[in-house]
């Protein structure tokens, strides 16, 4: 008999299932986990260097002063507004945790993450759908009482929420705080950044793992009211405070100074966003228009059936097949990471075959 130790209380938790890393050293085209496919930029090759092995015997700074003060000028903030984080995962772990008294509302369709969270902490939490076409209706969202959870722009759909849909959410009840998740606004979205000074009902979360190309490092920070701000930093020094580590603090300041390059790569992901969008609709698929780095599509043949034959093709896509006992809303699409050029080529080009041999039945042949 095996013996568990695991709290009853965790019994029914689940895993989040992360997209899957290529493990046998086959070249892949990875388009499944919305990353940067561009290397980080010279300078924060050069930072991490110079961060200098050989002092990895000390602790980092927890209070990560450097980035917090290099993020804190970004977005014209005081430094006590700043929080930072081992990505953004570990600060919305914190906000589930510790901000979500009343339970927590989000989409039905959003970031996966959040009903993991909410399982692991005993947060009680309710979905509200989204419109036939995957977008917010905020006035659905009035009355509510719960912690509201928001990634703007939403994944894996990519589409964006205005920023005066975003004011009428705060709006709504200035008793309820509302945490903007950021992770792919630098892709083309509005920010809720700017409203901050006017709401201290508003967190927003960003993440170095996405527009600057630092998802190996774990990196994102948060900002809030100063009160908001404390209360999450007593939330994560009552966890680890330590869990930024130095070479992410490094790297994340480095990224920052580097605006030349930041700018040229988000650019090019919006230009081949735009590449991917038109070749797949070419292809006779239905598309999302995204504000992301990636692209929400639904195939014109079985989106787990391509998923599989583009994987065995090297060219790994995410899917999200649909749950048992709740509508279905995601199985017949796929989820694409906007890559580099070719990438998006090579994707198109492949699914373009696919779908060729599939009209003259042979793709299943082929696996
Ligand atoms: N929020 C959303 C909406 C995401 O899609 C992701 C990436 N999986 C995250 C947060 C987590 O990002 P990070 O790498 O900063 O933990």
């Amino acid at each position: 008999m095996t013996r568990h130790f695991l709290d009853p209380r965790l019994a029914g938790l689940v895993r989040y299932v992360p997209g899957e890393v290529p493990r046998d050293g086959r070249p892949v085209i990875k388009l499944n986990t919305n990353e940067n496919p561009f290397p980080p930029s010279p300078a924060v090759v050069k930072a991490l260097s110079a961060a200098g092995a050989e002092r990895l015997n000390l602790y980092p700074d927890p209070e990560a002063r450097g980035l917090t003060r290099a993020v804190a000028d970004l977005f014209g903030l005081d430094t006590d507004r700043v929080v930072t984080g081992n990505g953004s995962d570990e600060l919305l772990a914190f906000c589930f945790h510790g901000f979500c008294p009343r339970g927590a509302v989000f989409a039905d369709v959003t970031y996966g993450f959040y009903p993991v969270f909410c399982r692991m902490f005993g947060v009680p939490f309710e979905t509200v759908p989204l419109r036939d076409d995957f977008s917010l209706n905020v006035d659905d969202y009035r009355g509510r009482r719960e912690t509201v959870f928001l990634a703007n722009p939403n994944a894996p759909t990519g589409l964006a929420l205005a920023l005066p849909d975003v004011r009428r959410l705060l709006e709504q009840d200035r008793d309820r705080l509302t945490v903007v998740d950021e992770a792919y606004v630098d892709f083309g979205a509005e920010s809720a950044a700017p409203l901050l000074d006017e709401y201290d009902n508003l967190l927003v979360i960003r993440t170095f793992s996405k527009s600057r190309q630092l998802a190996g490092v774990r990196l994102a920070f948060a900002l809030g009211s100063s009160s908001l701000a404390a209360d999450l930093m007593t939330l994560k020094f009552g966890f680890n405070p330590y869990s930024v580590n130095a070479q992410a603090l490094a790297a994340g300041e480095a990224a920052l100074r580097d605006e030349a390059y930041f700018e040229c790569t988000r650019r090019e992901i919006m230009r081949n966003r735009e590449t991917l969008q038109e070749g797949l609709r070419a292809l006779g698929a239905e598309v999302v228009p995204s504000k992301a780095n990636f692209v929400f599509t639904r195939p014109p043949a079985a989106a787990a059936l391509l998923h599989r034959i583009l994987r065995e093709r090297g060219i790994l896509v995410r899917h999200f097949p649909d749950e048992p006992g709740r509508p279905a809303r995601t199985g017949a699409w796929l989820r694409v990471s906007v890559g580099t050029a070719e990438q998006v080529g090579a994707f198109l080009d492949a699914l373009r075959d696919i779908l060729r041999d599939m009209r003259r039945g042979t793709a299943d042949a082929a696996l």
